[in-house]
């Protein structure tokens, strides 16, 4: 089944969404919690709630891949920028439980000057703190395309961070083919190694999402700058390979691609006709 949609704005609350996903032929969607730059988020309305999970249970929509806030850095240098971000974090997980089993994907960190080492420490230790075996939501670490000192570029600095998170069961990571695309793994020639890598080091079970984005760059340029599908270097052949492959065609795919609804729209209706059931 491919469950694809995009991002969607939580301005309107949360049957907005819902309404507004079924509108672009969307049975998934992201959004932020808060603002993207971390404000305060809104209080949530358990009614409203009810009526986003009916048109989600009715219209048999996949997971929810909702997205933490920019600021957010679980790694920074700066002792006060960590303890917002955990705040920021536990707070949203705990608004996350009014809607269960969904996924709440957030970008590893930037270790500033600190080094790889000290960023796994920190992310690890911060997600200790957050995490709890109760939880029903699976926080996803995304991967990233390794711009500035951002951690979560190769599969080995995700394992490493997985492997020193005690309830790691509630942990799973989300592929960004735009950024692994700049991070220099070469999903357009060789995707299947790119997964047997990924298999290998960190394990094909945690592969929980994908974000679907095209590049304006090209293969190891560690830029990050979306592009629609089918107009970057990763090239419409591409990401059709990806949405067809076994290991990804069930996951909730989320584009994040420089669109309006009506190009999100028409995108989303484009990969499902070359999406072979
Ligand atoms: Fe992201
Ligand atoms: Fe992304
Ligand atoms: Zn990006």
């Amino acid at each position: 089944m491919l469950y694809i949609g995009c991002h969607l704005s939580y301005s309107n609350g949360y049957e907005a969404m819902g309404k507004q996903a079924l509108e672009i032929g969307a049975n998934t969607f992201a959004f932020f919690t808060r603002n993207p730059r971390g404000a305060s988020a809104k209080k949530i309305n358990s009614n409203d709630v009810k009526k986003l999970t009916d048109i989600m249970n009715e219209n048999k929509f996949g997971k929810l891949v909702v997205h933490a806030p920019y600021t957010m850095n679980l790694c920074s240098d700066n002792a006060e920028t960590r303890r917002f971000s955990r705040k920021i974090m536990a707070d949203d997980l705990m608004r996350m439980e009014a809607i269960p089993d969904n996924y709440y994907n957030f970008h590893p960190g930037c270790h500033m000057k600190q080094g790889a080492d000290k960023g796994i420490e920190f992310i690890s230790s911060q997600l200790n703190d957050i995490i709890s075996p109760q939880q029903k939501t699976i926080v996803l670490l995304e991967t990233m395309a390794g711009k500035g000192s951002e951690m979560g570029r190769t599969f080995n600095e995700l394992r490493a961070i997985i492997d020193r998170t005690e309830y790691s069961d509630k942990v799973g990571v989300c592929l960004d083919t735009c950024h692994i695309w700049d991070g220099g793994y070469d999903i357009v020639n060789n995707f299947d190694g790119v997964l047997e890598e990924f298999d290998s080091i960190i394990g094909l079970n945690r592969l929980k999402a994908v974000h679907l984005n095209d590049s304006l760059n090209p293969l190891d340029s560690h830029k990050d700058r979306h592009a629609k599908i089918g107009q970057g270097y990763i090239g419409i052949n591409a990401l059709i390979n990806i949405i067809n492959h076994p290991a990804i065609k069930n996951l909730p795919i989320i584009l994040e691609t420089p669109n309006d609804l009506d190009g999100y729209k028409r995108e989303i209706q484009i990969l499902r006709e070359n999406y072979n059931g």
